[in-house]
């Protein structure tokens, strides 16, 4: 399937790699200019920005987990683009650890850092960007997700609730917002080839990680990126509030 996002705006948080960057590369190939967000890698997200056709796209910097960092990033895509007509929420962490092994101090330490990141951050970009969104008559917001939400995180409770909290907030704000024209969506993936991914996927759990799925392996992150830019694209507006699986059939739901 093509997209047409000639003239459409679109920033992508955590497209310095992974699945944001593919996220970047999708829409900027059918004809989007994107803000490539970056946290700590600018290289890489240089690296993004050298990659993308057309443009002029640009890089925008920001802490997700730090609400003024967003409150800047936002602004900075807002005043440079003057419009914003999508807005993906990809940037994200996700940490293992044996959780009966854990202190006290380093299970709140680890609460912390990813509620403020995979949930409170996508929080905070939504807020600082649906007034500008409305203002402009409409927009849409993916938010990425994980399967985790569904299929609980043994190794990593913190990361499968910022997803569960994640999913609700969207669902919430495509409830509130449908009536401004923005409309909501997440995607949930199973395992993706990233970054994130890649000790798991080479070490002594990879070939079970990838036998969960009938295909066999893991999603390629531009797998996601399809399903990202279907969304995101024209008459989808019924769909406002829905939670997409790219998992291969890894988990399935009804
Ligand atoms: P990745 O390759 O590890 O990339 C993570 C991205 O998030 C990078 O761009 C990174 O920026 C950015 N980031 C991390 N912490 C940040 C912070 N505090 N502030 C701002 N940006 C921050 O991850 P990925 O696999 O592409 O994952 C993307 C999203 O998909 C995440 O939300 C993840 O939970 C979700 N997901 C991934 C999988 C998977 O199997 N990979 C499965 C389900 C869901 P820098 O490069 O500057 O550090």
């Amino acid at each position: 399937m093509e997209f047409d996002f000639l003239n459409k705006n679109v920033l992508v948080t955590g497209a310095s790699r992974g699945i944001g960057r593919a996220i970047a590369q999708r829409f900027a190939e059918s004809g989007a200019r994107v803000a490539i967000h970056y946290h700590i890698n600018r290289q890489a997200a240089e690296g993004t920005l050298a990659d993308l056709p057309g443009g002029p796209h640009l890089l925008v910097q920001a802490d997700v987990s730090d609400p003024e960092s967003v409150r800047r990033m936002v602004d900075t895509a807002v005043n440079t683009m003057e419009k914003i007509h999508v807005l993906v929420n990809s940037a994200g962490i996700f940490d293992e650890y044996p959780i009966l092994d854990v202190t006290y101090e380093q299970w709140q330490e680890k609460w912390e850092r990813t509620i403020r990141t995979n949930l409170l951050g996508p929080a905070n970009t939504c807020f600082c960007l649906i007034k500008h969104m409305k203002r402009q008559g409409g927009g849409k917001i993916v938010n990425v997700s994980s399967r985790g939400a569904f299929r609980g995180e043994p190794r990593a409770p913190d990361y499968g609730a910022s997803k569960a909290g994640l999913n609700s907030l969207s669902q919430s704000m495509a409830l509130a917002l449908a009536s401004h024209n923005v409309f909501v969506y997440v995607v949930a993936p199973g395992f993706v080839d990233t970054d994130m991914t890649a000790e798991m996927l080479s070490g002594p759990r990879g070939d079970a990680i990838r036998g969960e799925s009938p295909l066999g392996r893991v999603a390629l992150p531009d797998e996601v990126a399809r399903a990202v830019a279907f969304l995101a694209s024209e008459g989808t507006e019924y769909l406002t509030g829905c939670i997409v699986d790219v998992n291969g059939a890894s988990y399935l739901r009804s």
